[in-house]
């Protein structure tokens, strides 16, 4: 394992992410949606999201930079990453193949939505974050970059502090006592944990 092989990994990661989700964008315009949530807050938090995934570790990627952040690069640390990112790619598919049609890039409820609470869902009610977790963990393993390297962590984690509470009481007041006691037997993130 080298820094450069470690970087074409974070990049497969990064085209398999695309290709598992843009089936579902094109489907989900095409999808006739009830209620939409706050979109400018919701592309807000995206854009953050979307730069610490992607856009500070593709300049780094090509660039280097920020090269004073940069820290030596360990094997051990980036075969860690690659265990990290295939569950986090296997979850990322799995759960847009089960919320299929209820899925949406923002917040948004479905016409003739449905409570999805079974196969994953049954562990944690926001398996599709533990999976961006996941990927964005893989990818400070993967990059030797104290700044590139975490940004992921750093993005993601801002839209879920920011959209999870405001989803799931548009969930609650979408689904009410069927969304409330499936709450309360599921964790958010990590099964039994978080
Ligand atoms: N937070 C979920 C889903 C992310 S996609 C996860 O991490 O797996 C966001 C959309 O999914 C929301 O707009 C909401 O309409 C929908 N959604 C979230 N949880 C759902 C569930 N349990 N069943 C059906 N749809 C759900």
């Amino acid at each position: 394992m080298t820094p450069l092989v470690a970087t074409l990994i974070w990049w497969a990661g990064v085209i398999a992410w695309y290709a598992i989700m843009h089936p579902h964008v094109r489907r989900s315009r095409k999808t006739p949606t009830a209620q939409r949530h706050e979109r400018v807050r919701e592309r807000v938090l995206m854009a953050i999201s979307f730069t610490g995934l992607f856009a500070v570790p593709a300049i780094y990627s090509f660039t280097g930079a920020p090269r004073f952040a940069d820290y030596p690069f360990r094997p051990p640390l980036a075969w860690l990453g690659v265990l990290v990112l295939v569950p986090a790619l296997l979850l990322f598919f799995h759960t847009h193949r089960r919320l299929g049609r209820f899925w949406s890039v923002t917040l948004e409820i479905r016409q003739n939505h449905g409570l999805v609470t079974d196969g994953i869902y049954r562990f944690v009610r926001h398996p599709m974050y533990s999976a961006y977790f996941l990927w964005a963990l893989s990818q400070a393993l993967l990059l030797p970059n104290w700044i590139a390297g975490p940004a992921g962590l750093v993005g993601f984690g801002t839209l879920f502090a920011f959209r999870v509470g405001r989803e799931e009481r548009m969930m609650l007041a979408a689904f009410g006592d069927a969304y409330a006691e499936y709450a309360a037997r599921t964790k958010r993130i990590i099964p039994g944990v978080f």
